[in-house]
C-alpha cells in the first residue's frame, strides 16, 4: 500500500466499511509489529497543581488563581503517589497540571531532579506536556532550546505531546486561545527533539472539530515526523464533556475505533499507535483490531476523571479483555533517549 493523501483519507473515512479500515490499518501495523501481540504500561498521571490561567473551555479540572479549591502537591505527596504506583507494579509517571503563575520553571527542575535522585531508573517519567513546556519557557524568558536544556540537566528524558487536542489554529482560537498557537507547539517540539529528549504525538477527538480539522492534525503530525523522526508514538483519546463549559456528548466507541484505524493508515511513519483505556475503558481494546498496538493502564488522572472518566483498578480484569480478543500482552518499560544512554 502506498502512502495515503489527505484526500484518500477523507474518502476512506466517508466511504470505507469498518472491515476495510481494519484491513488497511492491520497492513500498516504489521510493518512495525507482530500480529496479535500488544504492549502496555502501568502508569499514573500526577496532577501537581489544578491552578491554571489557560481557561480551556473543554476542561473541568482547573481553578483560577485565588479561586477556592486550588492546590499544589507537596513533594511528600508526589513521592507517596509514586510509591503507590510502584506497589501496584507500574513504573511510568506523567506529570501534568495547570499553568500556575506561582510555579516557575525552577520549581519543576527541582521537582524532577528530586524524583530522579530518589528513584533513579526504577521509574521513568513524562516531565511535562508540550503545552506546559511552552508556557514555562515563555514565563522564564527562555528560548525553547534553553528551556529543554535546563530540563534535561534536571534529569528529564521525556516531554510528551499531551495538551495538543486538535492542532489547527482555528480550533485553538475557538477553545483554548490562551494556551499556545500551533506554530509555537511545533517549534517547541522541534527544540525538544533537537535537545535529545524523547517526545510523542497525541490527539483528542470528540469536541466540535470537523473532519478537515482531524485530517489537518494528522497531516501536521506526519509532516513533523518526516522532518524530525522524533515521535515515539501517537496516542488518541476522546473528549469527556461532563462538568466542562463546552459540554457536549461523547462520541461512540465505533467512531473512535475508525479514527484509530485512519490514524494508523495515515501515520505510516510512526511506530506505535496507542489506544486510550483512560477514556474508553474496556472498549479501548477493540482498537487493537483497528491498528493500535500499545496502551496504558492508568491508575489516576484527575483531569479526565473530573470530566467523567472512570478508572478500573483491577488490572488483571482489564488485561483479560485483550487476551479474550486473541492478543498476547507484554509489559513495556519506557525507553531512555539514545543521546542520554551513552
Ligand atoms: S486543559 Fe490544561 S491548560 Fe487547559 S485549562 Fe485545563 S489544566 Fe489549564
Amino acid at each position: 500500500m502506498t502512502r495515503v493523501s489527505v484526500e484518500d483519507a477523507r474518502r476512506l473515512w466517508e466511504e470505507a466499511s469498518d472491515e476495510e479500515l481494519q484491513q488497511l490499518a492491520q497492513e500498516v501495523r504489521h510493518r512495525w509489529h507482530e500480529p496479535n501481540h500488544a504492549t502496555y504500561m502501568v502508569m499514573r498521571i500526577i496532577n501537581y497543581t489544578n491552578v491554571c490561567v489557560a481557561q480551556c473551555d473543554y476542561c473541568a479540572f482547573y481553578v483560577l488563581p485565588n479561586q477556592e479549591g486550588g492546590y499544589v502537591l507537596s513533594r511528600k505527596d508526589v513521592f507517596a503517589k509514586i510509591d503507590e504506583l510502584l506497589d501496584v507494579g507500574g513504573d511510568l509517571v506523567a506529570f501534568n497540571g495547570g499553568f500556575n503563575p506561582k510555579l516557575p520553571l525552577d520549581f519543576y527542575c527541582d521537582l524532577f531532579a528530586a524524583v530522579r535522585e530518589r528513584y533513579g531508573d526504577r521509574i521513568e517519567f513524562y516531565a511535562l506536556t508540550i503545552a506546559e513546556f511552552v508556557y514555562l519557557a515563555d514565563r522564564a524568558n527562555l528560548t525553547h532550546a534553553e528551556a529543554a536544556a535546563r530540563l534535561r540537566e534536571a534529569g528529564v528524558h521525556w516531554i510528551t505531546g499531551g495538551g495538543s487536542e486538535i492542532l489547527t489554529e482555528d480550533f485553538r482560537k475557538r477553545h483554548a486561545k490562551f494556551k499556545y498557537t500551533v506554530r509555537e507547539y511545533f517549534e517547541a517540539q522541534r527544540a525538544i527533539v533537537e535537545a535529545g529528549l524523547k517526545t510523542t504525538a497525541t490527539m483528542v477527538i470528540g469536541f466540535d472539530e470537523t473532519l478537515d480539522e482531524r485530517l489537518e492534525h494528522l497531516q501536521r503530525t506526519r509532516d513533523f515526523q518526516d522532518e524530525t523522526g522524533g515521535l515515539f508514538s501517537f496516542l488518541c483519546w476522546t473528549y469527556k464533556p461532563y462538568g466542562t463549559e463546552f459540554a457536549g456528548v461523547e462520541i461512540s466507541p465505533r467512531e473512535y475505533w475508525r479514527h484509530i484505524a485512519l490514524s494508523r493508515i495515515f501515520l505510516d511513519n510512526v511506530k506505535h499507535v496507542r489506544t486510550s483505556v483512560l477514556t474508553q475503558n474496556a472498549d479501548a481494546f477493540r482498537a487493537l483490531d483497528f491498528g493500535a498496538d500499545d496502551f496504558d493502564l492508568p491508575i489516576e488522572d484527575e483531569v479526565t476523571q473530573k470530566a467523567g472518566a472512570t478508572i478500573e483498578l483491577d488490572l488483571g480484569r482489564l488485561l483479560a479483555v485483550p487476551r479474550s480478543l486473541g492478543y498476547t500482552v507484554e509489559y513495556r518499560r519506557a525507553e531512555r533517549p539514545a543521546a542520554l544512554t551513552a
